[in-house]
């Protein structure tokens, strides 16, 4: 365990994942001294950790998203797994998070060093410009910044956490502008076997959205990927190519992937990180000002010991915990909250899930969770109408919706016979090696809009083994996103009948699914995309917003609360390459701010 610094700090950064591991590279770059607390464990480190995570990942009963990470009880993480569905229809909660809403917060995090971006799925989409003026389409809310405010910032994103994608495709596709000349540092990763059934099958074809006037016309495009892809010149490729290992969420043995701890390795000597270091809340003078953070450390994974209590003063401090507990930290401090927003707003994306047999071989199982897309559900008018979508191509069969194939192949054993009798021999291999290569899933990501009633909370009662406040979560979906899902339900009805393919979606109610709801008299479920957002909303009025477009807390000028978090939308892509140029952007604002305090005489030397 690295020993936790005394001394006065330029900036104290909270949380060693995505959001905070670039802030503190960004700084270091400019030679400020940062302190990184991270709370949890990042023993052991290097190619040790990596080894060792891959080795827990194969060693799994479960291979679920935290998996191969070492997680601790001083720093609980939420898992899927916490959460089943009751037969009766409802759902039951276990775990670290509590829940309350009439439906499931239904997504994980991970808290060790490196945060859910070791864990994440590497999908790199930017947002498209519509995205940031959600609010007027009468749901959710406007951006105070817009699509040119943040694209040289996505160039630098895209750079740090290397981008594989075509401009081409995206700016013809996708209605994405970028400067003339750019390039993403690699070039695009192949079409699945898949996709490119899928492309012949779909393309220029057209499918009637119920909340269009006009049929959607049809294109494959490829999504944007945070793994090795062929660098384009003057790009430094690091880690090995991508090469179809498929297990990406959660481990790519390869480290094809961006992890944060790839950008940790760039940091300057001037950034010290302590692991096991739990921060419980944030110190606020009488003049509003943040003055440091009081923090625990902690030894031991399963029972915390040795527990010291311990505080770290800094000029500016930076909450990068994740947008769930970036909440909790604000909540538990009765820091920036004089809107009243902190901790509401929560967004996720929801996912439909629907799947089938496709009439011939797909090669599923191959390759990345998803390489290509379908973008015309994202935009227009519809909008206004429902929850817009996108739709992700899962190369990974039923995997997300029923389980890997080890489960169908015991139901074949169960009763994949004739007359419900066991399959058993070459009769049981033929029937798997038929079927398993010909599974395919769409996956509808829907935009959920900002609602306060959706929020992060704390409850004096629910506390964690260090005795900080559990995050206590109310949440559910609004008619809104319910009719997205009715729309998207409605289109893939006809790409499976475009496709010929046999549709097996099945939504009931039982442990499998949390998320079960019944809507209109028909059943429908969802699943959750781990990309919590809107925590610590971002606005241009200190009046109904946390942060303002810098990330900075309205109440605080030298706290800053950077992530998903202060999303005002969660929009229609992946967030977190987003989440990285806000980040990116916010470090300047920071660099800027430091400079005038360094004028002002008050950082220590
Ligand atoms: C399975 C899965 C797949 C995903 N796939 C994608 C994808 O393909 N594309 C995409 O855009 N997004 C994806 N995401 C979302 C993405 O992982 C998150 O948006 C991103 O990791 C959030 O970054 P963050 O820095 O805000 O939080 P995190 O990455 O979670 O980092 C927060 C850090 O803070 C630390 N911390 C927490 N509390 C404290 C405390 N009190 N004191 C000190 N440290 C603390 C944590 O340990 C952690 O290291 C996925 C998420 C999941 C779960
Ligand atoms: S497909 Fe395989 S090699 Fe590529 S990123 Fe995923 S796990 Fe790594």
């Amino acid at each position: 365990m690295s020993a936790p610094e005394a001394g006065r700090w330029d900036v104290i950064v909270v949380g060693a994942g995505f959001a905070g591991s670039l802030v503190a590279q960004r700084l270091g770059d400019q030679g400020w001294r940062v302190l990184v607390l991270e709370a949890g464990q990042g023993e052991p480190e290097g190619a040790a950790g990596h080894r060792a995570a891959v080795e827990a990942y194969r060693s799994a009963a479960v291979k679920v998203p935290n998996a191969p990470y070492r997680t601790t009880a001083a720093a609980p993480s939420p898992s899927v797994l916490d959460l089943s569905g009751r037969a009766e229809g409802g759902y039951r909660s276990d775990g670290y998070v509590v829940q309350r809403g009439p439906l499931p917060y239904a997504s994980g995090y991970l808290r060790a060093n490196g945060g859910t971006g070791l864990a994440w799925t590497g999908l790199a989409p930017r947002m498209h410009p519509e995205d940031f003026r959600a609010g007027d389409f009468g749901h959710g809310r406007n951006w105070p910044i817009d699509y040119a405010e943040l694209e040289p910032y996505y160039r630098a994103a895209e750079r740090e956490i290397g981008v594989a994608a075509d401009v081409a495709e995206q700016r013809e596709a996708v209605g994405l502008p970028f400067p003339d000349g750019y390039a993403f540092p690699m070039r695009a990763i192949p079409r699945s076997h898949l996709d490119q059934v899928l492309a012949d099958a779909l393309d220029g074809k057209c499918v009637q959205d119920p909340a269009e006037e006009v049929p959607t016309p049809l294109r494959v495009v490829g999504t944007p990927h945070a793994r090795n892809g062929l660098p384009n010149p003057g790009y430094q490729l690091e880690g090995n190519l991508c090469s179809g290992h498929a297990s990406c969420v959660p481990i790519c043995p390869a480290q094809a992937k961006y992890t944060p701890l790839r950008t940790q390795a760039r940091w300057s000597a001037s950034v010290t990180l302590v692991t096991r270091a739990v921060v419980s809340r944030v110190r606020i003078d009488g003049n509003g000002r943040a003055t440091g953070v009081e923090y625990r450390t902690y030894e031991g994974d399963d029972h915390p010991t040795g527990i010291a209590e311990r505080r770290a003063d800094a000029a500016l401090v930076v909450l990068a915990a994740h947008a769930i507990e970036n909440a909790k930290l604000l909540l538990a401090s009765g820091a920036a909250n004089s809107s009243d927003q902190v901790g509401r707003n929560l967004m996720d994306h929801p996912v439909l899930l629907t799947w089938g047999l496709m009439p011939q071989q797909v090669g599923a199982y191959r390759g990345p969770g998803s390489t290509s897309g379908l973008e015309g559900f994202r935009f227009g008018a519809a909008r206004a109408r429902r929850a817009p979508f996108r739709v992700e191509i899962g190369n990974w069969g039923w995997t997300w919706a029923l389980g890997p194939p080890d489960l169908r192949v015991a139901e074949l054993l169960r009763s994949g016979g004739a007359a419900g009798r066991g399959l058993f021999g070459p009769e049981l291999r033929r029937t798997l090696g038929d079927r398993i290569g010909r599974e395919i899933a769409f996956q509808f990501e829907m935009e959920q809009e900002a609602d306060p009633a959706n929020r992060v909370t704390i409850d004096p009662r629910h506390r964690d083994a260090l005795g900080n406040p559990r995050p206590v979560l109310h949440y559910d979906l609004s008619e809104y996103v319910k009719r997205g899902i009715v729309a998207a339900k409605a289109v893939s009805d006809q790409l499976f009948a475009l496709l010929g393919a046999q549709d097996h979606t099945r939504f009931e109610p039982g442990p499998a699914w949390p998320g079960y709801f019944e809507y209109q008299g028909r059943p429908y479920a969802y699943r959750a995309a781990g990309h919590g957002a809107g925590t610590h909303i971002m606005g241009d009025s200190p009046a109904d917003s946390v942060v303002d477009a810098w990330q900075r807390c309205w109440d605080h000028p030298n706290l800053y609360a950077v992530g998903c978090g202060s999303m005002p939308t969660v929009a229609t892509s992946n967030p977190s390459l987003t989440m990285a140029a806000l980040a990116l952007r916010s470090a300047e604002r920071i660099h800027h701010d430091l400079q005038g305090l360094a004028r002002e005489g008050a950082l220590s030397p």
